[in-house]
């Protein structure tokens, strides 16, 4: 199936094209025009490896063999998404079981697959910027793959310590950047690269953020595994709640029930950084300047993959209603934290954002999920903070908190990244 640029249509490449690129001209998001119908009942029935292949074969169409999928699932999936009920009518879709304890590890280990496939060998620089676990998803996906260089930019400061030693601490093909701003800035940086042809070309650059079409692609598996998990005679009243930064998680949901899965509704939380629940109640557009949260992954104010919901509504495959925008501020989170704690519940921030806004939202008779995307103890210091009770480090994460992360300091400012890019070039 062709792709289009949402900005520019008559723009139209192969999935493998678009993974390879990441953007398109003028920057524009790779989406989808039409979507296969696939047999829901059969797709639920199936091991999760088993239903995302067949699920990415009907999006992706005969540029790559079955077994080509179901070999690069495999080796992406490997780890469970498990359904654990908080209360009678809510559960966690729980997404962090993967090697840095994010959900990220899901788009990451695929998009590294995909892009294997899609460079057949040629060398690759991925630039990425990261407000916490996208950096550690895309660095241990790509870790020692031969070829792949990869450089990974951070607001300095404002990710928890733990989440970035998980990245900065690997070294070898992985450069990190500790870059003197907030993530916004980490984001326009890259862009800048990406508007800069020439680099582009010489590096063979590509982008490993939400916007890469194949981390997208892996992310609608997991809303099936989701619903494969309820109970039969809830599963047309099945209501999701989303923690959201990028909004790619939440476009991967909408997606999901564009192709026919029964979900009843989407619930887009967000912290304070709230433009898109300002943006559903007045139709105006109107980022403000990022503020820092409990949940700060989802520190965004500019969300870059909003274009492809708005594509999404735009085909009709999805309407508004389809959507609730809730903004969940800082008290309500630490509130969040606590509920789920007395229900016997261990979570982190960005769990409790979503907890909480499907909480406002959920009405009798209805199944709650609310998606965990990240491990509690990679949020220690806040959830101990807010549960004033020690949390235990799971072994991968205490085994690189001891390391010594080995980032570099640069200003937000694009010529010394250049640099940075140029001289990666040489090594
Ligand atoms: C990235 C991230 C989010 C936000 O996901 P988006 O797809 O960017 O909306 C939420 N929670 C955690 C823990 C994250 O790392």
């Amino acid at each position: 199936m062709l792709l289009t640029n949402i900005k520019v249509p008559a723009e139209q490449v192969s999935f493998l094209q678009a993974v390879r690129q990441g953007l398109g001209k003028e920057q524009g998001l790779f989406f989808p025009t039409s979507w296969p119908k696939p047999d829901i009942a059969a797709l639920l029935n199936m091991s999760l490896v088993e239903r995302s292949s067949a699920i990415l074969q009907a999006l992706i169409g005969d540029e790559l063999s079955s077994d080509d999928v179901s070999t690069m699932l495999s080796n992406a999936f490997t780890f469970p998404a498990p359904l654990v009920p908080v209360s009678d009518d809510v559960s966690c879709l729980e997404l962090f079981h993967g090697p840095t304890l994010a959900f990220k590890d899901f788009g990451g280990r695929f998009m590294a697959q995909a892009l294997a496939k899609a460079q057949a060998g040629k060398k690759t620089t991925i630039v990425t910027a990261t407000s916490g676990d996208t950096g550690a998803a895309v660095a241990h996906a790509f870790y020692r793959q031969p070829g792949v260089q990869v450089v990974i930019l951070f607001p300095k400061g404002k990710i928890s310590p733990l989440q970035e030693k998980l990245f900065t601490t690997l070294g070898e093909n992985i450069t990190t950047l500790a870059v003197d701003g907030d993530f916004d800035q980490c984001q326009a940086l890259v862009k800048q690269v990406f508007d800069h042809q020439a680099l582009v070309e010489k590096l063979s650059i590509n982008s490993a953020n939400s916007i890469n079409i194949s981390r997208l692609f892996a992310q609608i598996c997991y809303y099936f595994e989701a619903v494969a998990q309820v109970p039969a005679d809830k599963r047309d009243q099945v209501v999701i709640a989303v923690p959201s930064g990028n909004f790619g998680n939440l476009t991967a949901g909408l997606i999901a029930k564009a192709l026919g899965l029964p979900i009843k509704r989407m619930v887009a939380a967000t912290n304070a950084n709230d433009t898109v629940p300002r943006y559903w109640r007045s139709g105006d557009w109107q980022p403000k300047t990022t503020v820092a949260t409990l949940s700060n992954a989802m520190d965004v104010a500019a969300p870059n993959n909003w274009p492809r919901v708005e594509a999404l509504l735009a085909q009709g495959v999805i309407s508004r209603d389809d959507i609730e925008a809730v903004m969940v501020d800082e008290d309500d989170t630490v509130i969040g934290v606590r509920q789920l704690s007395q229900l016997g519940y261990l979570s982190e921030p960005h769990a409790a954002v979503a907890f909480k806004a499907l909480k406002r939202s959920l009405q009798p008779g209805e199944f709650g999920i609310f998606l965990g995307t990240a491990h509690p103890a990679k949020f220690k210091e806040q959830v101990e903070n807010i549960l004033g009770t020690p949390i235990a480090l799971p072994e991968a994460l205490a085994r690189c908190a001891a390391e010594q992360g080995l980032s570099k300091d640069i200003p937000a400012d694009f010529a010394v990244l250049q640099q940075v890019l140029l001289q990666l070039e040489l090594a």
